[in-house]
């Protein structure tokens, strides 16, 4: 698949828009993460809060059955025999503290067990005073079975002597409302009971934290309860440094960013220097009048700029080639001219003293004028065509080969000695056809004349090989023609 710039950048936004929108739900992410641990952590002041809030509660109730146990109404309930009177004191008690609870006053006996009217109390009745009995050691006690918490205080007669208690029953629903209402997400509290051993009498949080290690215990002064404590340890994580991680996925995503361009720079900037290194390829070569099949060029931008100039080239070194051609080329005989026979005979003469040894053959058709005057001009230059075209034909490739003027035509056999040019002119001599059709009805017998000579380094100029064929040839035309004479080097 070919590269195109725009794609390159295309992609770079599109992972670019991808990291965007991974940073953005990580940043969401840890936004909604910080919000829900601060929300949700319990704060360090809950258990004292609780602490605090249950002991004024159980506080109000305390002071609320001394109260009761030192009023003249418990004594007096408890020093009558007058069962209406008894009933008329705890109702005027019961209407003094209506929100305490379940208010009962007994005397000793029936606190110790003795007495005959235990049948006709309720159950219930009955569970509270085995509570004041457990405790009946005690000057007070405070003791709860869930959800019954059962608060007992002696009362006395003015000699300081026990003679019977106050019971007061309630519920531990408000209690329990507190430990709602505390927040305690990331926690496990519980109101323990110790004595002796340790009741439960409240819960609430998460209880599997009670096994990740000790409680905080915080005791409830004038009570015999404590509350315990369990506080999931604090989580390390993006929750704990929010503004940390922001700052880690910011300076990652630009890094990212930056190494996203990066690459994407590099890929076109690569792209475009192996393009430029094909079009400068193909101007070099136009210059130097070739041209390849192909220059690839890797960015889809590149490739109508590149096809045009392509074309161009094309046009360009064709014309250029032909140009030249023309230039070299003698028109009507399509053999070298005078001038690059000129060119090829300094070069070849500017070599002669590497040692190389090479010949020229000077050719002048015989009696060429007569065919002019007979035939024609017409029938003459069709003679100078066939002439030059059979030489051509029956010559190396390494051979030179060029019309001097006129009917005089000239071969440079380069790198060849004299002996072995002369070989070469009698082969040719043989091969050179001697009838040539000039005009339909014109067949002409062709015979030429031709004088060799060699290029030496002791020449003063490259023109002193060609003056000595000259003479060569006005010898052979002397001589009879159809013939060649060898002029050597002095
Ligand atoms: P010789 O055997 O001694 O060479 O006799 P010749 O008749 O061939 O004489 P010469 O070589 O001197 O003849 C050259 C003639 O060629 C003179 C000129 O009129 C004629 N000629 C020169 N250039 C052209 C040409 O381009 N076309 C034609 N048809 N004739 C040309
Ligand atoms: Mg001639």
């Amino acid at each position: 698949m070919q590269h195109s710039l725009a794609r390159i950048t295309f992609a770079a936004l599109l992972a670019v828009l991808a990291l965007v929108i991974i940073a953005a739900s990580l940043l969401y992410r840890v936004t909604q993460e910080h919000e829900r641990f601060v929300s949700q952590r319990t704060p360090a002041y809950a258990g004292q809060l609780l602490v605090s809030q249950i002991s004024t509660i159980t506080g109000d109730w305390s002071r609320a059955t001394q109260a009761i146990a030192q009023s003249p109404l418990a004594l007096r309930l408890l020093q009558t025999q007058d069962e209406a009177e008894r009933r008329a004191q705890l109702a005027n008690i019961v209407s003094l503290h209506p929100d305490l609870g379940e208010i009962h006053i007994l005397n000793s006996d029936q606190a110790n067990g003795q007495s005959p009217v235990s049948g006709m109390l309720s159950s219930r009745q009955l569970h509270m005073i085995e509570t004041a009995r457990a405790d009946k050691n005690n000057t007070a006690s405070l003791r709860a079975d869930l959800p019954l918490l059962t608060l007992t205080e002696p009362v006395r007669d003015t000699s300081g002597a026990v003679i019977g208690y106050v019971l007061v029953g309630r519920h531990l629903d408000e209690i329990r409302l507190l430990f709602d209402q505390t927040p305690l997400i990331d926690g496990y509290a519980e109101l323990q009971q110790v004595n002796g051993s340790t009741d439960v009498l409240l819960k609430r949080g998460d209880e599997h934290l009670k096994m990740q290690g000790i409680p905080e215990t915080l005791p409830l002064q004038g009570t015999p309860w404590r509350l315990a404590l369990w506080v999931r340890p604090a989580a390390s994580g993006i929750a704990d440094h929010p503004l940390r991680s922001l700052m880690s996925i910011g300076a990652v995503l630009i890094l990212l960013i930056i190494a996203m361009f990066g690459l994407a720079h590099t890929l076109a900037n690569r792209a475009l220097q192996r393009d430029l290194s094909a079009l400068t390829k193909l101007f070099s070569d136009i210059t130097h009048d070739r041209m390849r099949k192909q220059y690839p060029v890797a960015l889809k931008e590149m490739k109508n700029a590149y096809q045009v100039m392509y074309q161009l080239g094309k046009l360009m070194v064709g014309k250029h080639l032909r140009t030249l051609n023309s230039a070299e080329t003698d028109h009507l005989s399509q053999v070298n001219n005078r001038r690059s026979f000129e060119a090829k005979q300094r070069e070849v003469f500017a070599r002669v003293n590497e040692g190389w040894a090479h010949s020229l053959l000077i050719l002048d058709i015989d009696n060429f004028k007569q065919v002019n005057d007979t035939f024609g001009h017409e029938a003459g230059d069709q003679l100078i065509v066939q002439f030059g075209k059979a030489l051509k034909d029956n010559l190396r490739g390494s051979d030179f080969v060029a019309r001097l003027g006129g009917d005089e035509f000239c071969v440079i056999f380069p790198n060849t000695p004299l002996g072995k040019a002369n070989e070469l002119a009698l082969r040719l001599r043989e091969k050179l056809p001697q009838q040539m059709t000039l005009q339909p009805d014109v067949i002409h017998n062709v015979s030429w004349s031709g004088g060799l000579s060699e290029y030496s380094r002791h020449d003063q100029s490259e023109n002193a090989a060609l003056a000595r064929a000259d003479q060569a040839l006005l010898d052979a035309k002397r001589t009879g023609r159809n013939r060649t004479e060898i002029k050597a080097a002095a």
